[in-house]
This record gives C-alpha cells, sequence and structure tokens, in this order.
C-alpha cells in the first residue's frame, strides 16, 4: 500500500513535468582534453561558465560564441556518479511499465562508451542501470514481481547482429510486427538476469563477440550501433496484473562525417549506412515534434527497431557527447545542432496526433 501511493504521487508529478516539459531529455556532456592533447597546447572551445543552468557556450572563432541549451551539461570533471543521479528515475520508470530509450550521440573519441559502458572500475549507465533496476525490484518486492532478462544486438550496414546468439551469422535476423502490433526480432537470445553477476557475464558475451570476425575492434564499434535491451516483465502482486516494458540503451555508431574522397567501398558503404540511420533517427524524432501524421520508422533499422519506444508516452534521453577541442570544432557544432533540433520534441503532445 505504501508503494501504490508512492507511485501515485510519483506520476502525479511526472505528469505536471510531462505537461510542460515533454518525454524528451537531452544531457551534453563533454570529455575532458586528452593527455596528447594537453601536452600539444590544444586550445579549448567549450564555456562551461553556465552549464548549471543547462547553457553550454561554444567559441566559434574570432570573439564569436553561441550558446545551446540542454536538459543538464556535465563538464569534463563530472564522472559516471553525477552522469547516473540524472538517469537514474528515467530508468527505474521502466518498472512502471514506461518504454524507455537512452542514447549516446556523439563523434568517435567523444566519450559514448565512456558514458554507456565505461571502464571496468568506473562503470557508466549500462551497468549502473541494471544494479539499480534489481534494487528497486528488491525494494519493491512485497507487492510486484519482477522478470529481467537481456539482448545484446549491433546494428551494422543496416543489419541486425545477435551478440548473444551462439552462431550469430547462420541467421539473418528480421524485425516482425505481432498481432498487437508491437515490434520483436524472432529468434533473438534473451537471456534471463537475476542478479548483477548474471549480467556482467551476459555483457562480457555481448562484448567478446563483437570483437569476433572483425580485424580492428575500436574501428568496428565506431561504425556500429552497440544495443542492449533490457526486458522487463511485472506482475502486480495485488491485483495479478502483468504488464512488459523495454528499456533501450544505445551506443551509437560515431557521427563524423568523412571526407568525400576519403571514403570507397566498404568504408563508403558504413559511411552512407550510418549517416542514413543517424538521420532516420532526427527524422523519427522530428516528425514526432512536428506531429507529423507520418512518422518514417521504416526508414532505418534502428528506428524500426525502437519503434515502440520512441513515441507514444515512451521516454527517450539522449547524451551528446562533445569534445572540448579546437580541432573538433565543427563537429562539435554538428553533433549540437543535431542535438538541438532533437529537443525540440514534445512526444507526449505528438502522441495526440498518432
Ligand atoms: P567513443 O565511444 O565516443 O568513441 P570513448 O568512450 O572510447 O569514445 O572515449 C574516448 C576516450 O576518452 C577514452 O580513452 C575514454 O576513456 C576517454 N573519455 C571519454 N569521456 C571521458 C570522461 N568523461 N572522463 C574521462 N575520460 C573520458
Amino acid at each position: 500500500l505504501k508503494y501504490s501511493e508512492e507511485q501515485a504521487k510519483r506520476k502525479q508529478l511526472y505528469n505536471q513535468i510531462q505537461e510542460t516539459k515533454g518525454n524528451i531529455r537531452v544531457f551534453c556532456r563533454c570529455r575532458p582534453l586528452s593527455r596528447e592533447e594537453s601536452s600539444n597546447g590544444c586550445a579549448t572551445v567549450v564555456d562551461f561558465d553556465a552549464a548549471k543552468d543547462g547553457d553550454l557556450g561554444v567559441l566559434t572563432g574570432g570573439s564569436n560564441k553561441r550558446t545551446f541549451k540542454f536538459d543538464r551539461v556535465y563538464t569534463p570533471k563530472d564522472g559516471q556518479v553525477d552522469v547516473f543521479a540524472d538517469a537514474s528515475p528515467l530508468v527505474v520508470s521502466v518498472l512502471d511499465g514506461y518504454n524507455v530509450c537512452i542514447f549516446a550521440y556523439g563523434q568517435t573519441g567523444t566519450g559514448k562508451t565512456f558514458t554507456m559502458e565505461g571502464p571496468e572500475h568506473n562503470r557508466g549507465v549500462n551497468y549502473r542501470t541494471l544494479e539499480q533496476l534489481f534494487s528497486v525490484a528488491r525494494e519493491r518486492s512485497d507487492a510486484f514481481t519482477y522478470n529481467l532478462s537481456v539482448s545484446v544486438l549491433e546494428v551494422y550496414n543496416e543489419q541486425i547482429r545477435d551478440l548473444l546468439a551462439t552462431s550469430p551469422a547462420s541467421k539473418k535476423l528480421e524485425i516482425k510486427q505481432t498481432s498487437e502490433g508491437s515490434h520483436h526480432v524472432p529468434g533473438i537470445v534473451e537471456a534471463k538476469v537475476d542478479n548483477i553477476n548474471d549480467v556482467w557475464s551476459v555483457l562480457q558475451a555481448g562484448s567478446n563477440a563483437r570483437a569476433v570476425g572483425s580485424n580492428n575492434v575500436n574501428e568496428h564499434s565506431s561504425r556500429s550501433h552497440c544495443i542492449l535491451c533490457i526486458m522487463v516483465k511485472t506482475k502486480n502482486l495485488m491485483n495479478g496484473e502483468c504488464t512488459k516494458s523495454k528499456l533501450w540503451l544505445v551506443d551509437l555508431a560515431g557521427s563524423e562525417r568523412l571526407a568525400k574522397t576519403d571514403a570507397q567501398g566498404e568504408r563508403l558503404k558504413e559511411a552512407q549506412n550510418i549517416n542514413k540511420s543517424l538521420s532516420a533517427l532526427g527524422d523519427v524524432i522530428y516528425a514526432l515534434a512536428t506531429k507529423s501524421s507520418h512518422i518514417p520508422y521504416r526508414n532505418s533499422k534502428l528506428t524500426h527497431l525502437l519503434q515502440d519506444s520512441l513515441g507514444g508516452d515512451s521516454k527517450t534521453l539522449m547524451f551528446v557527447q562533445i569534445s572540448p577541442s579546437e580541432h573538433d570544432l565543427s563537429e562539435t557544432l554538428s553533433s549540437l545542432n543535431f542535438a538541438t533540433r532533437v529537443r525540440g520534441v514534445e512526444l507526449g503532445h505528438a502522441r495526440k496526433q498518432i
């Protein structure tokens, strides 16, 4: 009973926030200058004077400065704990039945993997999320039972690969629609996880599989979207009601534009596919924002896969990752512009038009 009161209060609070802000949050995180950049005397173009208010300044040359507004701005001094503290209410809402998507967007080398995966001694959002879900599930165990399972997927060159499959190359994975209209990928492994130790071995298996078949793991990771999907089945012990919800944690492919003359053959195809899926993601969110009657989910594997969790009353968080270095200025501006467009979304309002 205590829990239902708490839940009612949270929903009320959430609805108030939603009315004024919609369901999209964009957090901007800037990595520190690397040791090499510092020793080369590399200049910083980012100014955090008003970071506390969500304002990020970018020095664009001469005395020009552009200001971008976000829901949060993290300076290079902010750590994994600070970032997760803000993401935590959102991830927990999957236990209340909401679908949630969290993306890390940005140029390669700006900290997408650091934010989502993190090093072993300083773990990121993925691991902290599961830890938090198990802990909240335990607190609520008198009123609810939760079954959690995890899939680890990769989208590379518009093809889905199941990183938990024992023979990943053997079958072609396709997205199918169920009779109730939800989307799924038949045949993918959904590993049941009962505690955080199970999670760790599943995540390890996923990242080992990622390395298989690629000559350069880092390059391969920067050109594919790495997706962790947490599926939650909830049973309300008071009324016997069962619900399903999903939380997607996505480390997107690098957003940098390849110089036209650089790319040929396989590289060109990869670049086109990345470009296609990242713009499709932007277009879907933009279509929701502008209440378009057609939401172009089908334009990329990524948006098609995440269709059930983008729109409606789903919640979305995008980390836009940037570099502070003057050498990355044009990519930084391009990422900030993309994220600004995304931030205009009011999914809650858009839903009424769909
Ligand atoms: P991406 O996934 O965007 O290609 P990475 O996560 O691999 O980028 O980060 C590039 C490098 O910068 C790594 O060495 C990483 O440890 C470091 N790095 C990124 N963000 C931070 C941060 N907030 N604090 C400390 N080091 C960071």
